[in-house]
């Protein structure tokens, strides 16, 4: 859908209208688009004490083509040649004084070391110069070590308070900048890539104030990206399917997963038909018109994917049906549960036993903010939502001897037909209540996904990641 202020006020007119009325502006986000190059400009790399990310964080920057410099201030030292030989250089933050314009696409602060609290100021000192060198819809990305790894109570306590100095630096940064942190677990190291890539890009554009955590992948990653893996088809070869994929976020699902090369098959119900047909066909993918919730669906499901089986399952299909409780129908409870949780049970209940889902396998479910924060009127919904995160972290664990991972994503206000249809109030609060200040597009969810589902992170499960600009909603 169409959000016209942010159109109004990145006209000429417009921005001067919202300049003299201090109205806030939105910012045309930077997008990923297959015509423009993913990946360019510099990476600034700050860290703190005895850093242990730096060669790994090389190794990606390398691969990507990114120009990495060191910041070099107040006792923080990165060091500028490592085996690679590409930290070269040295990072001068701009200076509005001087008019320096050392515009960087993204800082990425490299704080696995960090064993004390009174350590955390090497954080201060290398945004406080640098962040008003990071260009409009840059990016900022902490690195760390997941604090129930860590040796002792201090470690732990300094590494937790990272998520509050990212969290913070979104919603300070504005300017369509998204800040996130990701945890490395020690001996995961050589699993950052398709993660780091993913919040590097401008495929993360609509993901802020998030913490992923990567741990060790049974089985190992490295082995699988040499030189000649294609990035660019992380898919290829591999056949996905996602449910509610005639429109809206799901048909955005279906595109992304198809153009990094997967066959898709799309499933919808019997009344979505046509533009479930219309979706696959341009996708050269397969369409099955199935009602998700009838009891006889999983096995058909498996039926049709045959001996074939599959790589990648989505479970996006979802239905509201908002009442306060005491105004809800026990139908409208049930079917809403049915629809968004239990038949995402069966139907992976379904694959598992039948081996259709392969080992090495992605299944990642489609929860809502609602699902973390509750909602007025939707006491159903967000049952339904909290219970898939809870599925999500609940099967983690039970997966990972088949090397199958399982994530959900958390969508805020996205541009849909399901967002189109709520009262105007509601819906200018819900575009604008984020760090973003604007609703995120069908794609951002997909591209999530996309990650989430690349062979790449095999060391990412039972995680929650919120697709939602930072949304004040349940932060
Ligand atoms: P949508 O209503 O536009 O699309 C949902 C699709 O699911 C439709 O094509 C529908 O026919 C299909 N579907 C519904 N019931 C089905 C069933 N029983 N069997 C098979 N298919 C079925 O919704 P959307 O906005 O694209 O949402 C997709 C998912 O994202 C949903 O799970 C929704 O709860 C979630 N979500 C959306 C938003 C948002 O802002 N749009 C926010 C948070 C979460």
């Amino acid at each position: 859908m169409n959000d016209s202020y942010l159109n109004f006020v990145n006209s000429p007119l417009g921005a001067r209208v919202a300049r003299s009325l201090g109205l806030p502006k939105p910012e045309v986000l930077r997008r990923y688009r297959a015509d423009a190059p993913e990946f360019d400009g510099i990476v600034a790399v700050g860290a703190g004490p005895a850093p242990q990310l730096l060669d790994a964080l090389a190794d990606v920057v390398a691969h990507i083509g990114m120009t990495s410099v060191a910041h070099v201030s107040a006792g923080l030292w990165v060091p500028l040649a490592n085996r690679h030989g590409l930290m070269t250089g040295r990072f001068e933050p701009a200076d509005p004084a001087t008019g320096s314009q050392a515009r960087v696409r993204a800082l990425v602060f490299d704080a696995s070391g960090i064993e004390s609290s009174a350590q955390l100021e090497s954080l201060y000192t290398f945004f406080h110069d640098a962040l008003r060198s990071l260009d409009k819809c840059g990016r900022i990305v902490v690195l760390g070590r997941p604090p129930e790894a860590c040796a002792n109570p201090r470690q732990w306590t300094a590494q937790r308070a990272l998520e509050g100095v990212t969290r913070s630096l979104g919603k300070e940064a504005r300017r369509g900048i998204a800040a996130n942190l990701i945890y490395v677990s020690p001996g995961a190291e050589s699993g950052i890539e398709s993660t780091l890539r993913f919040f590097l890009s401008p495929r993360s554009a609509y993901v802020s104030g998030q913490v992923v955590r990567i741990g060790a992948a049974p089985g190992g990653i490295a082995q699988h990206f040499g030189q000649d893996f294609d990035w660019t088809q992380p898919l290829a070869g591999q056949r996905a399917v996602v449910t509610g994929a005639a429109r809206g976020i799901g048909a955005a699902i279906a595109n992304v997963l198809a153009a990094q090369g997967a066959h898709v098959i799309g499933i919808d119900i019997p009344s979505a038909t046509d533009a479930l047909d219309a979706t696959l066909r341009q996708l050269g993918g397969t369409a099955l018109a199935l009602d998700i919730a009838a009891p006889e669906t999983p096995a058909q499901i498996a039926a049709a994917l045959d001996e074939l089986g599959v790589d990648v399952f989505v479970h996006n299909a979802g239905i509201t049906k908002d009442k306060t409780i005491a105004k809800m129908t026990e139908a409208a409870w049930r079917s809403v549960i049915d629809i968004n949780l239990s038949a995402q049970e069966r139907i992976d209940d379904a694959l598992l036993e039948a081996g259709t889902l392969r080992d090495g396998g992605r299944i990642v479910c489609v929860s809502s903010i609602s699902g973390i924060a509750g909602n007025m009127g939707q006491t159903n919904y967000a049952a339904s939502k909290a219970g898939v995160i809870g599925r999500v972290q609940g099967m983690a664990p039970y997966l990972a001897a088949r090397r199958i991972t399982i994530n959900a994503v958390a969508p805020g206000f996205i541009e849909t037909q399901m967002t189109a249809k709520m009262p105007l109030a509601l819906r200018e609060a819900g575009r604008r209540m984020n760090s973003m200040s604007q609703g995120g597009q069908p794609a951002d969810v997909a591209q999530t996904i996309a990650w989430l589902a690349h062979p790449g992170s095999a060391g990412v499960t039972g995680q929650v990641v919120r697709v939602c600009g930072q949304s004040l909603i349940g932060a």
